[in-house]
């Protein structure tokens, strides 16, 4: 590391970053690239001698910008937003710069403390219970993504358990989502080795929008009881994937503590909302959770990858994932006075991520990221509003924080129709590069998500949107 070159190459680096963000509204939202197109344009092997930093970058403006997705751009408003800040973007080249791996709390003490005390912070701006902070049996830690915070948690809730009826009880450990859950959970069923048919995904209704209804979790787990097996985990959501529906979270809470069911909240996208006192009570009965994650890395100004996640007991944590090697073994951490987040997630090594979190918070304050959180919902508002007046459109599914769910109905067509003119719609949107969108399916309808949630959008960028949803509609109906 030659530090004048990095000065000289990283100003250039940042005056390169700083254009792009200037000019981001110039790419197609989308990349339109065909699969294979960068084989075509890079050389077979790596260069034998060195490059400039200008040939790269050129290189990356002509061959890599075209295949890249804007995120970023204000015209954004696909899945759910993956923000990026100047001030998570200052954590990140920080984290960079320093570049060290604190696997135990020896090998870098400020990343352990630091990632201790930012999650506490954000525990009290969400009024999470006291049992989730630093000072108590748990604690808080960043993990990559909110699959992984998931995984972690059933493998300590499936150990837990297995631990009181014998290892062979696997077979007959039941996990409980519904059909609206992120499909995280699947994922993290098939490595932890419970029955496939054990991953219950209990249906929802439209009537009830979306949300896992308490008396139907309390049906599966008497039905299960009674055949033999072990209700082991509940999976609820605030804010789902699709529709951003909220589960009940004290009923489902207290079905779980019933049973002594692990209850895990998964609010990776609304978590960021209930920072602001208004949609706080989205997380009522969190006090009944064993564990919640919410992802920083989507709609909290900090640059991916952020996850965090509060536990109750972290021991149960430890005694799933802590390994103890020679090689690591240190005054620390024998003295067990420590935490060495080594033994709260799956690899070993770790990113000072805390930096990112802690800058936002800094540099941001609260009331400025409340305030980013309102507009985003007032925009989506605004879209949804846009969507009511139009009679060709209907909204599907109630807004709850900044996704609209709506698509082109028009009279006296059958579903099929409808579905395959909303697909339509959708693709062409996607396909003219000037905003980006994705859809759901509910109750066997395709629908269009339109989320507002991109840094840089402001009220122009979503009327601009409406009006190509609007004149690309009339445009597929008359051609109809
Ligand atoms: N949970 C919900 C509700 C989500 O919407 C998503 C992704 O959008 C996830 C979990 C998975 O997030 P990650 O990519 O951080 O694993």
């Amino acid at each position: 590391m030659d530090a004048e070159q990095l000065r000289e190459h990283g100003h250039k680096m940042v005056d390169f970053i700083a254009d792009y963000y200037k000019c981001i509204e110039t790419f197609p939202v989308l990349s339109q690239v065909e699969p294979g197109y960068l084989r075509k344009l890079l050389p077979d092997s790596a260069p034998v001698q060195p490059e400039s930093l200008q040939a790269v970058l050129q290189d990356v403006q002509t061959k890599i910008l075209p295949g890249v997705t804007h995120w970023q751009s204000p015209d954004y408003f696909a899945y759910f937003p993956s923000n990026s800040s100047v001030a998570g973007f200052l954590g990140e080249m920080l984290s960079a710069g320093i570049n060290m791996v604190g696997f135990s709390w020896i090998t870098s003490p400020a990343a352990t403390e630091l990632e201790m005390i930012v999650l506490d912070w954000l525990a009290n701006l969400l009024k999470l219970p006291s049992d989730f902070l630093s000072n108590s049996p748990g604690g808080g830690a960043i993990q990559g993504t909110a699959s992984e915070a998931l995984l972690v948690v059933l493998l300590a809730a499936r150990d837990k358990v297995l631990r009181e009826v014998g290892k062979d009880g696997l077979g007959r450990l039941v996990v409980y989502g519904s059909d609206q859950t992120h499909s995280s959970l699947q994922k993290a069923c098939q490595i932890a080795g419970i029955h496939p048919e054990n991953c219950k995904l209990l249906k929802t209704e439209t009537c009830n929008e979306y949300a896992l209804s308490p008396e139907s979790l309390t049906d599966a787990i008497s039905h299960d009881v009674a055949s033999g097996l072990i209700p082991l985990f509940l999976c609820a959501t605030v804010g789902t994937t699709s529709s951003t529906a909220v589960d009940p979270l004290l009923a489902l809470g207290k079905i779980t503590k019933r049973y002594g069911i692990w209850f895990h909240v998964d609010a990776a996208y609304a978590g960021s909302a209930c920072i602001c006192p208004e949609y706080r009570h989205h997380l009522n009965g969190i006090e009944e959770a064993d564990s919640f994650n919410m992802n920083c890395h989507k709609w909290f100004l900090t640059n991916f990858d952020c996850s965090a996640l509060w536990i109750k007991d972290r021991n149960a944590l430890i005694q799933s994932l802590s390994t103890n090697p020679e090689y690591l073994k240190n005054k620390a951490s024998q003295g067990s006075t420590v935490v060495d987040y080594k033994d709260w997630q799956i690899p070993l090594g770790r990113r000072f991520r805390s930096l990112k979190l802690w800058m936002v918070l800094r540099l941001y304050g609260v009331e400025n990221l409340q305030a980013y959180i309102r507009n985003h919902i007032n925009l989506a508002k605004h879209f949804e509003d846009l969507v009511a007046q139009d009679p060709r459109f209907q909204i599907v599914a109630t807004r709850t924080f900044s996704l609209v769910c709506f698509r082109l109905v028009p009279a006296n067509k059958n579903e099929d129709y409808v579905n395959k003119l909303n697909r339509e719609l959708l693709d062409v949107v996607n396909s003219s590069g000037k905003i980006f969108i994705s859809h759901t399916v509910l109750s066997g309808k395709y629908v269009l998500r339109f989320v507002v949630g991109a840094p840089l959008t402001e009220e122009r960028h979503v009327i601009e949107a409406w009006k190509l949803f609007q004149e690309t509609a009339s445009t597929l109906l008359e051609n109809s």
